[in-house]
């Protein structure tokens, strides 16, 4: 398995690593470690670049299954053994970052005005999109919310990674917030992203240290999907 740097230390751009696995069909390579996060929880994996001595390979797409993290590259595949710098495309990373933390903080500011759950989103950098179930919904509401989001970014929260048990994990079902995002039943621990204070989920990807990083953002859209759901359209505004 590959040890996940990008889960303890989202401000990691590089690493050195060593290749474990090939797959040539595919023009993959696994590693040992890495910073690259291969996507997930409607975070888009990340681009960049791996360095065998003064030769570049650019990191296209990142994946991971059971063996690891895999690293799809474009040139001729290094062998299992060699030495390998990444080097993530940072500013992309960190915009989405930014993007990320803002959708929890969405989350917490609609679940503490309206009660309701996230139902699904997925972002890309400097925007993101989620569906609440949200009949209760008028125009005049999306000055409100997005003023409040605002608020909460701008008190400088602070945004804290932990580790849980599964078993209490499973005793506090508000750490499940999206309907569609079950934890897997092999699970024997639950990673939490806390902004204190305001939205507490289970949660693999990267994430700022402070709200107060994300800066304002723009409730662009709020559009029906029907059945009383609504799919919020935001994005950031620097
Ligand atoms: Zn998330």
């Amino acid at each position: 398995m590959t040890d996940k740097i990008y889960s303890t230390a989202a401000y990691a751009q590089t690493m050195d690593a060593t290749v474990v696995g090939t797959d040539v069909d595919d023009g993959r390579v696994l590693l040992d470690r890495t910073v690259f996060y291969p996507g997930g929880g409607g975070q888009p994996h990340d681009i960049g670049e791996l360095w065998v001595g003064d030769d570049r390979l650019a990191v296209h797409r990142v994946t991971a299954d059971r063996e690891g993290v895999w690293h799809w590259v474009r040139g001729s595949l290094p062998s299992v053994g060699t030495r390998v710098r990444g080097e993530l495309d940072w500013d992309r990373r960190y915009r989405i970052m930014r993007t990320h933390t803002a959708m929890h903080a969405m989350c917490g500011v609609v679940w503490r005005r309206y009660q309701v759950p996230v139902t699904g989103g997925n972002m890309d950098a400097g925007e993101g999109r989620l569906d609440f179930e949200l009949p209760q919904w008028d125009s005049e509401d999306k000055p409100i919310v997005e003023a409040e989001l605002n608020a909460q970014l701008q008190a400088r929260l602070p945004v804290e990674v932990s580790f849980l048990p599964r078993e209490e994990a499973d005793k506090d079902p508000g750490l499940i917030r999206t309907k569609i995002n079950l934890l897997p039943s092999g699970l024997t621990e639950v990673r939490v992203i806390d902004i204190v204070g305001l939205d507490r989920q289970a949660d693999g990807g990267t994430h700022v240290d402070s709200t107060g990083e994300v800066g304002t953002i723009s409730l662009a859209t709020v559009k029906s999907k029907g059945r009383g759901f609504r799919r919020f359209r935001f994005t950031l505004d620097t």
